[in-house]
């Protein structure tokens, strides 16, 4: 089928697009209104899907730096993805496919190798049409397959950036060709206020509204991320100059806990006017109930928790976004606030003769300690001695990933009394290779989408920590690694008081260990986080929380005598 059938096809199943651009600067959430778009559409019963499009060449981030590019999100199909469709699944509450994160790179990469089967035979390959219409037909072909109601389109960077131009002007052609009202437009973009002349301006707003008119595209909302409420004289001044109707401009604030931005986005008529534009004649209220729910829950938290992250990427907190929004979400159920503090893994290692130091004081003063996952040498020795102040301590640990295969190293080490037990990523030439490459994964050696990715089955043994947290035998999980724990060891360590709680049965693979005599210690090869989200946090998150709080109000009482 052609794209101009595919397209007639779209309308007659009246699929409404809504697309998100920013302006201004990055950083100023996209993703976020995104999520709080199709919260709001989601809880008035519509069925919503969701695409990212990021301008990058790389043809996925799984081989960017979590520095650069903060945490690489893993979808249920296996595919590494941008962190948004992280908070795309957490608030949506759907489940994304490796369809719904499209790079330049994959564009190019699809032309390209079209261009070498012949495809494009005689013909001069072009940004246009070329490219663009590969963007085209990837977005009319999702929407197909997704025959959802509203198709919301974040597009990746900021407009003016050289390489976001070909999405936008995929945009302005698909918006003609579906014909009026079919496409929504939002532009967020950041409305500064300077403190030195008390003002709110808007001029930031008016040049990014002009390169987007530049390229053929007037949007049809704004929504203006301001720190502080924006008063009509900029709202109207805006309309003016934007072109953009008064009743389409939104705000877009910074709330504590975030999701309170929905329930302002719904005050605001944000939803109303979303089905106002389309058409929809009787539009539907959002039930915001559960969210609502949640905020209460977390306003009623008096008590504060403290969890370490014991982190190798510093400086932000992107790279750990979806493990944090997990322990968060864990502490909202159980009415505690979580207060995490970073510890920077290579830290614990060049203290670790300071105990009177402030990093390991740190690490005595918390209450729960959680190991994330992480690839390459650097900080591992810091996390096995976390590892191993959570086991002598009797301080509730959660290890993930990596996280699992540094305790059961530290394990390996402090009681096995194996010194030099390592993995073989870090160290080859050792005597106990506890954590070791499958054979099918040492003749690899590309690094793009290699890993034991994705869902995989896990089977659950009755009586353990991880059925208490489960409840039920076969469960699926999220994988992102390349590295397993060695068979070859498996009874020694049993017999010394490790559980193995979850087995990849095709494979016979540890995926879940625990630590006995402990309250919780416990470490999956996975990434629960992944599938996690603030209304239904994930069980392990809650196992480790439970432990946590018990911990804390056995201290307390304690403290008290
Ligand atoms: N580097 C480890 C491995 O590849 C752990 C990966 C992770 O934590 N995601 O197995």
């Amino acid at each position: 089928m052609n794209l101009q059938a595919k397209i007639k096809k779209v309308i007659e199943h009246d699929t409404k697009f809504i697309t998100v651009t920013g302006g201004v600067c990055s950083s100023i959430g996209k993703g976020v209104l995104v999520s709080s778009i199709g919260v709001l559409l989601k809880n008035a019963g519509y069925t919503i899907s969701v695409v990212k499009w990021d301008p990058y060449l790389n043809v996925d981030p799984g081989t960017m730096s979590p520095l650069e590019h903060g945490e690489v999100f893993v979808t249920a199909d296996g595919a590494e993805t941008d962190l948004d469709l992280g908070h795309y699944e957490r608030t949506m509450q759907v489940q994304l496919t490796r369809k719904s994160s499209v790079s330049s790179g994959q564009i190019f990469e699809q032309v390209l190798q079209g261009e070498r089967e012949g495809k494009y035979l005689g013909r001069c390959i072009q940004l246009l049409p070329h490219v663009v219409d590969a963007i085209k037909n990837r977005l009319i072909d999702f929407a197909l397959e997704q025959q959802s109601d509203f198709v919301l389109i974040e597009i990746g960077g900021t407009v003016g950036d050289m390489e976001g131009n070909i999405f936008l002007e995929a945009i302005r052609q698909i918006r003609l060709e579906l014909g009026k009202n079919k496409l929504l437009h939002f532009h967020l973009s950041y409305v500064p206020y300077l403190s030195w002349a008390h003002e709110i301006k808007t001029k930031p707003t008016q040049h990014s509204v002009y390169a987007l008119k530049g390229l053929g595209l007037i949007p049809d909302s704004l929504a203006l991320r301001a720190e502080q409420y924006v008063d009509s004289k900029p709202i109207e001044k805006l309309s003016v100059m934007c072109g953009v109707e008064k009743e389409y401009i939104f705000q877009v604030l910074t709330y504590t806990p975030i999701y309170r931005l929905f329930l302002d986005l719904e005050q605001q008529g944000l939803c109303e006017k979303i089905q106002q534009y389309f058409g929809v004649s009787i539009p539907r209220k959002s039930d915001l109930s559960a969210w609502r729910q949640l905020i209460s829950l977390i306003e009623e938290s008096k008590t504060d928790v403290t969890i370490a992250l014991i982190a190798k990427y510093i400086g932000s907190n992107d790279p750990y976004i979806s493990v944090i929004e997990a322990i968060r979400s864990a502490g909202y159920w159980n009415k505690v606030n979580v207060n995490l503090v970073v510890i920077e893994a290579e830290q614990l290692e060049k203290e670790k003769d300071n105990p009177e130091g402030e990093v390991w004081k740190e690490l005595a003063s918390v209450d729960g300690i959680v190991v994330p996952g992480g690839f390459d040498k650097r900080g591992i020795e810091g996390k096995i001695l976390a590892a191993r102040w959570a086991r002598e301590h009797q301080v509730p640990y959660l290890g993930l990933c990596l996280g699992l295969q540094v305790m059961l190293i530290e394990f390996a080490r402090s009681v096995l009394g194996m010194s030099d037990a390592n993995s073989t990523e870090f160290n080859k030439d050792i005597q106990h290779p506890v954590v070791s490459l499958l054979t099918e994964q040492q003749a690899i050696e590309r690094k793009g989408a290699t890993m034991r990715l994705g869902t995989y089955p896990c089977k659950i043994i009755p009586g353990t920590l991880a059925y208490k947290a489960y409840g039920k035998e076969l469960v699926h999980e999220r994988h992102r690694h390349r590295y397993e724990f060695n068979n070859v060891f498996r009874d020694v360590f049993a017999q010394a008081g490790v559980v193995f709680s979850g087995v990849y049965p095709e494979k016979d693979l540890v995926e879940i260990a625990e630590i006995k005599d402990h309250p919780c210690m416990i470490g999956t090869q996975a990434h629960p986080e992944f599938k996690s989200s603030p209304l239904a946090v994930h069980p392990l998150f809650k196992l480790f929380m439970d432990a946590v709080v018990e911990r804390f109000i056995q201290k307390k009482k304690t403290d008290q005598y």
